[in-house]
Formats: structure tokens, sequence, C-alpha cells
């Protein structure tokens, strides 16, 4: 059988009795949306976050948008945000009507550059959504200085950093929101599509709760135009039977990934620099080649399917050609062009690992 970089069927094999019993659960129950299991989900993974409210959503994307909705940022207004990320973090920008802006990466960690944040602010900036990308925080701490000093909100794109830390303190903690995406291949996963909002302000979840779901205050009494974005009962079922599981999974990502540290010959690929201080979840493991086409060609030869992330740096998509902004963001664009993302997942061997492990080693191009 093919290695695949991630491979979500994997933790419904580890889980199959007990996820079977929640699909049968709900199944039985007759409750389909917005029933008990998305409210004890909420309340579980509010509690595994360290914050005080979660809002089920229909899936990251739209967990992004409605943050920013609910915080007012719209038409005339700028967001500044990585162009090393999936596109979905810039375009619900769009779908919120304001512009996103690039700020460019660390060379080594890929992560938002918070040292290259004050020159990209303006009048019309509203706020920040930092990226704790590949399941590594951010350096949340500077760029929450940046936003206190002057006046931006935060967004925390939580959707690949599920149970990541920095010292004892969550992600997700830092920023005004946090935004989680439950698709199959995340560090939480579901069946299909999921997300959430979170947040310890009170009057702001309140808001989001009201925005989720058509705006009603009371059924059929829509106060406002809403939005129709709901975590289902489904994947809310299976998503608690993977929270309880979560940390373990997490240990098992940090142990391959200590494993791949280990095997991986330096002087032919760039291993993942790890930040000091933060709890790394390894959503992926992400290596850097000068060959790397030629490295994922060979991989493919053997059966190891690998992936990219990202191919192209947002600033470069097509589909935000629209800005009309010409960006020189020389460490994204080199990243793209070297990243590659090795098979990462709860259920991979030791055996595994060195397998793959000795064809990047050997590879010459
Ligand atoms: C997956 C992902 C999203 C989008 O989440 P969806 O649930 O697919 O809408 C946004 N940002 C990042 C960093 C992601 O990895």
């Amino acid at each position: 059988m093919p290695l695949y970089t991630s491979y979500p069927k994997d933790e419904y094999s580890a889980l199959k009795k007990p996820i079977q019993q929640a699909i049968q659960r709900v199944l039985d129950s007759g409750v389909y949306v917005l029933g008990k299991e998305v409210t004890l989900f909420e309340q579980a993974f509010a509690q595994y976050c360290d914050l005080k409210y979660a809002i089920g959503v229909g899936n990251g994307t739209d967990a992004l948008f409605l943050s920013l909705k609910a915080l007012n940022i719209g038409p005339g207004d700028e967001v500044i945000t990585t162009p090393m990320t999936a596109a979905y973090t810039a375009f619900a920008v769009v779908y919120a009507g304001a512009t996103p802006v690039f700020v460019d990466v660390h060379p080594d960690t890929f992560e938002l550059d918070e040292t290259q944040i004050e020159r990209a602010i303006t009048k019309r900036t509203k706020a920040i959504i930092p990226v704790h990308l590949f399941g590594q925080p951010c350096n949340i701490q500077a760029i929450m200085q940046i936003a206190k000093k002057h006046h931006l909100k935060v967004i925390e794109d939580c959707c690949q950093a599920h149970g990541a830390m920095v010292g004892k303190r969550r992600v997700g903690t830092f920023g005004d929101i946090a935004c989680y995406s439950f698709y199959p291949t995340k560090n939480l996963g579901g069946i299909g599509d999921g997300g959430a909002i979170l947040t310890n302000n009170k009057a702001l979840a309140a808001k989001i709760r009201l925005l989720h779901n058509g705006h009603q205050t009371k059924k059929y009494y829509h106060t406002a135009v809403g939005h129709n974005t709901r975590l289902d009962e489904m994947q809310a079922a299976i998503l608690r039977v993977k929270l309880a599981n979560l940390d373990a999974f997490i240990a098992k990502r940090q142990q391959i990934a200590d494993w791949y540290d280990a095997l991986l010959d330096s002087s032919k690929v760039v291993k993942p620099k790890r930040s000091k201080g933060v709890r790394h979840v390894f959503h992926l493991y992400v290596i850097q080649s000068k060959q790397r086409d030629a490295l994922q060609a060979h991989l493919a030869k053997h059966d190891i399917i690998t992936q990219v992330h990202y191919p192209w740096p947002l600033h470069a998509l097509p589909a935000f050609k629209f800005l009309r902004k010409t960006y020189r963001l020389p460490h994204s664009t080199a990243m793209s062009k070297m990243a590659l993302s090795l098979p990462m997942y709860p259920g991979l061997t030791r055996r595994q690992v060195e397998q793959i492990a000795k064809l990047v080693n050997q590879f010459t191009a």
C-alpha cells in the first residue's frame, strides 16, 4: 500500500468501535443539526483550548469569515496575513469585503515574520491573521505587541495547530478570536467538513452564535441577515471521540518527527526548524530540498505519495491578481519551490519512517 502525506483513515481504523457507536447514536437520536452532540463538543473543545466559548461552524474558512464579520471588518479595511497558508485564510478576508495584505515569512520556520508587519500597516489596517503553520506556533507574543500598539484585532488561524502551545499557553488564547478547521486531514478531523470559532469575549461569542445560524433570536425570527454554517451532529459526535484521543495522537506525531529528525541526512535535505519553548503538534513534517520536484518523483516511484505545502505563495496565485499589487516576498517564493511534506500521521511505524528516510537520503539528482 502506498504511503501518503496524510491519511485520515488511519485514525478511523484506530478508533473504529467508538466512532461507529457515535455514528449510530446520532442516527438513532433523530437530531442531526444543532443538538446535544454539538453542544457537548463545543464545551469539551473550549475546555481543551482553554477558552470560554466555542461555536461550531461548517468549516475553517467560515470560522475565519464569521470572525472578521463579528469584528466589523469589511469594505475599505485591510487585514495582514501570510502568503504561506491555505488560500482560504485570505479568501475569508475577501468574503468579508476587506483586502488581504501579505507579509513575508521567516526563511527557516515559514511562520509569518513579525518584524515585517509594521511596515505593512496603513490607516486602513484593522486586523492581523497570523497562522500557526504546520502545527508550530508562530511568534504570537511579538505579534500581539504590535497589534496592541496599533489597535489591531488578531484572529489566530489555528486550523493546523490543534493542541499547540507557547510555553504553557494554548495557541488561540492570545488573540481576540481563534479559528479551527476539522477537515479530515487536520490533527483533529471529522469525516467531512467542520470548524469552530473560540473566544473569551462573551459579547463576541453571542454575536457569532447568532451569525452562524441565520441571526435568529428565536426560531424564524431573524433580526439581521445571518449565515447558515453549522457543525453537524455527526461530525460533532465523531470529533468528541477524536478529541479524547488527540493528545495521544499528537504524541505519536511528535515521535515520528523525532524519528525523521534522527534519520534524515542534513547534508541532503533541510529538516524543519523547531522554535524554542513551544509545543509543535506536527500537522505536517516539511523538509526542504533544492531538487524538490525530482525528490518527490523519486519517492512517488517507491509508492511514497508526498504533497507540497504550498506550491504557490498566495500573492502569486491568479485568484489574487485582482489586488493589483506587486509583491516581493522572497522567502515565501523560495520556500514554495523547496518544501516537501513527508508522510505524517499517527499510525506511521518506525519501519515506515526508516524506509522513507532511507529513500530521501539515497536520492541523488
Ligand atoms: C485547512 C485550513 C483552512 C481552511 O479550513 P477548511 O475547513 O478547509 O475551510 C484555513 N487555514 C488553514 C491554515 C488551514 O490549514
